[in-house]
């Protein structure tokens, strides 16, 4: 489903990734794990199209969103280029829920003004996951209004009501006290067993060795350790080690 194949950025002189390749598989789930400043933030915003990269090339669905060619990077512009974008879904730490907007504004905004879809069916849909989150009776609340486990609830609901094939978490519930994390952990969990398509970037270990398919761990741009959640947590590698014995 996406494939990213020696991904290469760097900011001034700075090498933040430095030749990144994973790929992720229709239903799968990769979990992103590193110390901070290795360079997962960035990853996930090269992957969606949010920032450029210096080189390798990203691929979703055999689709190219981005090539080296002769030096330089070339990205799949107009209708490819939305094409590519209605792929994927997007969540981050801080929810980005527009503070104007209330909640169900917030889920039908784009699905009408950007996917230019049916008013009412649109509506349908948004009420469905809000009902899915917990929240139908949030509808009309503003973001304000809402706790951050609850407005987080909102910015995957709002994500999912794009229909993307795969969902992108940066440290989901990294802003949220932990009982919120909890509740946003669960609503992961059921996407989980709905089959979704995930990408998360976490630092909730426990959380990533129980969901995750695979896992990556980063280190000054480099993937040091890849694989199931067992052999990434039972790695004799040094660096994962040392990254897990800081946590503990
Ligand atoms: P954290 O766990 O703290 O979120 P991270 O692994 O997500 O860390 P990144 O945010 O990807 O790390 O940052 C990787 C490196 O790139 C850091 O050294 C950071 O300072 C640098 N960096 C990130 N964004 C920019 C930018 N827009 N301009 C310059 N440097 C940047
Ligand atoms: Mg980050």
């Amino acid at each position: 489903l996406l494939e990213m194949n020696h991904i290469q950025k760097k900011f001034d002189e700075l090498m933040v990734l430095k030749d990144i390749s994973f790929h992720v598989k229709e239903g799968e789930i990769l979990s992103i794990i590193g110390p901070s400043g290795s360079g997962k933030s960035t990853l996930l915003r090269c992957a969606t199209m949010l920032e450029t990269i210096d080189g390798g090339e990203i691929i979703y669905l055999n689709e190219k969103a981005a090539y080296a060619q002769d030096g330089t990077v070339v990205y799949a512009k107009g209708e490819k280029e939305k094409q590519i974008r209605s792929y994927f879904g997007l969540v981050f730490q801080n929810f980005n829920l527009f503070p104007h907007y209330s909640v169900l504004k917030n889920l039908m905004d784009a699905p009408i003004c950007v996917q230019k879809r049916d008013k009412k069916e649109v509506q349908k849909q948004a009420m469905s996951l809000l009902a899915q989150m917990g929240l139908e009776d949030k509808a009309s609340a503003y973001p304000c209004q809402l706790s951050g486990g609850q407005q987080q609830r909102v910015a995957i609901a709002r994500a999912l009501a794009l229909n993307p094939k795969i969902l992108f978490f940066d440290e989901p519930t990294s802003a949220l006290d932990p009982e919120l994390t909890g509740e946003v952990l669960r609503v992961i969990r059921s996407l989980a067993d709905r089959h979704m398509t995930m990408v998360i970037v976490t630092h909730e270990m426990d959380f990533a060795k129980e969901i995750s398919d695979r896992i990556m761990f980063m280190d000054q741009g480099n993937v040091i350790v890849e694989g199931t959640p067992q052999e990434v947590f039972d790695s004799d590698n040094e660096r994962m080690r040392g990254f897990l014995g800081k946590l503990n």
